[in-house]
């Protein structure tokens, strides 16, 4: 056994793994690079009616695309392999047939139907789900009841049985738990957990305790619904003669309606819930890790954006909350506006050159394209948002914001924007920049006596069809003198009759 730090991210491949996912992930990540350690990825695989294909490359996939790299697992190996459970399964009925042995665990053979009898007879309003336990084991089919002789011929004919863990009648199991302190749970309250099922395959606990015993693992840092679980693998822990590893559990993820942040609530909020959905909404995988930091942790101080060797260098399981992290959406928004304008803009122009050519947007040179960026990255949340917001810059508008026309369009706005259009056509290319145009403006606004917004904001509508968006004039250089001649004019014969 080694000194060193060792914390496994053991997801099962049930689905996509989601954001709440991502956060265990990232704290054992953090907490394994702090320590100098290692983060290990296990895949727990037993349950085979559970399992999704596409799981674990979903999962590979989205931890790489976070930056949180394995130091062993399934695709990088390592000398605690294998690392997904399937490929392990003998492992664990040895040590099932072990505990059974030892007299801490026994064979069952009751049938689902048996076991429901059971349930419905001794349902009361006490006792509103009675559970398969100290008390009731003695009146069921198993190891524990039946004669010796006969659970030995059943076990040889081949008869479908489970393995039951013989949990203790009274006793409070207690241990320490590095976020939530001391922890206890009464005997009386748990089921006598299956650890093996019929089709020969471990149960999570079963598998998760043998595995984080093997693989040497020295602190569980999991989510909150794994509390529950925490003093049947204690129990196991014993039973095998093990030294249990420290415990974290993770406050949970919370909605800001209230309540755990379920896959429906953070629909109807507009929260992306799987990574998958983070990667395909163009979230920078830096603002997410950010935001995730916090979502539980804090730094004491009042830094909000850190790096990932800063994370790595502050954090510490003592500064991990045990309330529930509220989800907030607008936060997230916050941190990925911070790391899209935090990129250079050579970069960024490529990315915004693929989402633009996808829509068909082609033929752009890397200074227009920079210029773009330029223009809009004030104005985008997502790096899509720069071509969904600056459509007018790659495409003349479709329509006009009508709403933007009855404010702005007066009886002789037609006239205003004409004379403004005839003074640019007198402009050669070359001299069309932001500048010059602006002073055209103004020279037409002046020699009238009206406000600058007068004119301004029919301009702009007639460009670009919407009322607001980046500044006018550097918009109309990019666009050149052509263009934005081209567009006055169709806009004109539009608005003609307004
Ligand atoms: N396989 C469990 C999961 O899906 C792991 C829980 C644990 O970390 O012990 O999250």
């Amino acid at each position: 056994m080694t000194n060193h730090v060792r914390v496994r991210f053991a997801p099962s491949p049930t689905g996509m793994l989601h954001i709440g996912g991502l956060r265990t992930a990232l704290f054992n990540y953090l907490f394994a690079k702090h320590h100098k350690g290692s983060f290990v990825l296990r895949i727990e695989d037993t349950d085979q009616a559970r399992y999704v294909p596409d799981a674990e490359a979903d999962i590979t996939t989205s931890l790489k695309w976070a930056g949180l790299h394995v130091d062993e697992g399934p695709d990088k190996g390592g000398k605690f392999g294998p690392y997904r459970q399937s490929e392990r399964s003998e492992l664990y009925s040895k040590y099932a047939a072990k505990l059974v042995e030892d007299g801490h665990a026994y064979y069952a053979f009751d049938t689902a139907e048996e076991i429901d009898n059971m349930r419905q007879r001794l349902q009361s309003p006490d006792n509103p789900t009675p559970k398969y336990d100290s008390v009731t084991r003695m009146e069921m089919k198993n190891s524990l009841t039946l004669p010796a002789d006969e659970v030995k011929k059943r076990l040889e004919s081949g008869e479908p049985h489970i393995i039951r863990l013989k949990v203790p009648e009274n006793e409070t199991i207690r241990f320490d738990d590095l976020i939530r302190g001391d922890v206890s749970f009464e005997s009386r309250g748990l089921d006598d957990q299956v650890l093996l099922k019929s089709d020969g395959l471990p149960t999570y606990h079963l598998a998760n305790v043998v595995d984080d015993h093997l693989m040497e693992i020295s602190h569980v840092i999991r989510g909150e619904e794994w509390l529950s679980s925490a003093p049947k693998h204690i129990l196991l822990y014993r039973y095998l003669g093990w030294k249990p590893p420290v415990m974290a559990h993770l406050p949970l993820i919370m909605s800001p309606k209230g309540g755990k942040l379920s896959k429906r609530n953070a629909e109807e909020l507009g929260i992306p819930i799987n990574v998958r959905d983070y990667i395909a909404g163009a979230y920078e995988p830096a603002a997410v890790i950010n935001f995730l930091a916090y979502l539980g942790w804090s730094t004491g101080d009042d830094r909000e954006i850190l790096t990932p060797d800063e994370m790595i260098a502050t954090f510490s399981l003592d500064r991990v909350s045990k309330s529930g992290a509220i989800f907030d959406l607008k936060k997230l928004e916050w941190y990925n506006e911070h790391y899209l304008r935090a990129m250079p803009v050579p970069q960024l122009a490529g990315r915004v050159r693929e989402v633009a050519e996808r829509e068909g947007y082609t033929g752009l040179t890397d200074a227009y394209l920079e210029t773009v960026v330029r223009l809009m990255i004030e104005r985008s949340v997502r790096m899509p948002d720069i071509v969904e917001q600056g459509r007018f810059l790659f495409d003349a508008p479709k329509t006009i914001d009508e709403g933007a026309v009855k404010k702005a369009w007066k009886e002789n706005t037609g006239e205003l924007v004409t004379e403004f259009r005839d003074k640019i056509a007198g402009l050669s290319e070359a001299e069309f920049t932001a500048a010059q145009v602006k002073a055209v403006l103004s020279g037409v606004v002046e020699a009238k006596g009206i406000g600058f917004g007068k004119l301004m904001l029919p301009v702009r509508l007639a460009v670009t069809g919407a009322g607001s968006g980046p500044d006018l004039f550097q918009t109309m250089a990019l666009l050149g003198r052509d263009e934005v001649i081209g567009r006055i004019n169709r806009s004109l014969d539009q608005l003609a009759t307004k």
